[in-house]
């Protein structure tokens, strides 16, 4: 038996779930810098009079807080149906500390031993960690040279490997990959097992493309998911949410510890959704900066990828650690992917975009 030296157990010196041993844990890093273009948020503070009101609904609900929340936070769920639209109702609404704790939830309910969960990668590092987290085994499909993947691809992949859960991130991260309805649909059919559409940056895409919430009706096993982190300029307060079969919800129930959306977040995000034309109202102008980011790296002769999300994956950086380096020294703080050749960076206001052009086209 070896002793900690530094007054810190070593994980190999613990009991430690032997499927947890040889993990990495999420690690973007988070350095107090001028411009913090990393993690995908939005970069716009929540506006004056939304603030004032969400205050005053989280002063409400704390002289309450003696008490536990409302365990089926109905008037969330009634917000979150009325905001979707499509016909949506409050029972077919789920909610969680973030979708990251949504995603977990789904896996808990409808993966966990013995089962496998399946993505196309590159896509969002949380899906193998969650899966593995929960006890299943994770399954990587591949995707095109540009990131796409055609739907006799993608249902072939997903025949293949037969996965009880299959995540498709619909638009991509970290690509900004846009998917059709006809390749969802198509890994529906090709699959008997829960098919989660993560919709995280929905709002991002262009006004006329459908969501996949309008596949909803008939399909029991489909599963779209969303967050109040991006578009909505709330990452800090951890809200995400899902609309699904009402079965689904039920089975979510089973594994959601009991009260698990304090009465604050509740509050908060009730209010939020309250304005949401006004919480919204950044995302034009983001989008604005986005295409302004892809048209301007295409100038400096990277090879920015099409995306309908708030960030851009470009690739042409023969050294993108360097790069990296380069642009956090300057005061820019961006994401390595881990893709050879390639960074990405996230849509800020117009300042913070103009700050990260400018200190890229200075290395
Ligand atoms: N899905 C995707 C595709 C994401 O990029 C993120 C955040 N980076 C999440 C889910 C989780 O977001 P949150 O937990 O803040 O809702």
């Amino acid at each position: 038996m070896s002793s900690p030296t530094d007054g810190r157990a070593r994980l190999e010196d613990l009991p430690l779930r032997d499927d947890l041993r040889g993990l990495t844990p999420y690690g973007a890093p988070q350095a107090p810098l001028p411009v913090a273009l990393n993690v995908n948020e939005n970069t716009h503070p929540v506006p004056e009079e939304v603030a004032d009101d969400i205050l005053d609904s989280i002063a409400l609900a704390l002289r309450e807080v003696n008490r536990y929340p409302d365990r089926e936070f109905t008037a969330l769920r009634e917000g979150f149906a009325d905001y979707l639209g499509h016909g949506l109702d409050r029972d077919q609404i789920w909610a969680a500390n973030g979708s990251n704790e949504v995603l977990q939830h789904l896996l808990q309910a409808f993966g966990g031993p013995g089962r496998r969960a399946f993505g196309f990668g590159p896509t969002y590092s949380m899906y193998p960690l969650l899966t593995r987290a929960t006890g299943a085994e994770y399954v990587a499909g591949v995707r095109d040279a540009d990131y796409t993947v055609s739907a006799d691809s993608a249902s072939a992949q997903v025949a293949d490997a037969d996965p009880d859960v299959t995540f498709l991130c619909a638009p991509n991260n970290p690509t900004g990959t846009p998917m059709s309805l006809d390749v969802i649909d198509a890994v529906y059919e090709a699959s008997r097992g829960i098919v989660i559409v993560d919709e995280a940056y929905q709002e991002f895409a262009p006004r006329d493309e459908r969501s996949a919430l309008t596949l909803l009706p008939g399909r029991e096993r489909l599963v779209v998911s969303r967050t109040m982190s991006k578009a909505f300029a709330f990452a800090g307060a951890r809200v995400g949410y899902l609309a699904a079969d009402p079965g689904v919800i039920d089975a979510l129930r089973l594994v959601r510890l009991p009260y698990h959306l304090s009465a604050l977040t509740q509050a908060a995000a009730t209010a939020a959704l309250r304005h949401a034309p006004t919480m919204l109202s950044m995302v034009d102008e983001i989008v604005a900066q986005r295409d302004r980011i892809s048209a301007t790296l295409d100038a400096l002769g990277y090879t920015p990828y099409e995306s309908w999300t708030n960030f851009v994956l470009f690739s042409g950086v023969d050294d993108p650690a360097a790069t990296w380096q380069g642009l956090y020294d300057r005061g820019v703080l961006i994401r390595d992917v881990g893709i050879a050749h390639s960074l990405r960076v996230t849509a800020g206001t117009a300042d913070e975009s103009t700050a990260f052009l400018e200190a890229l086209a200075s290395l």
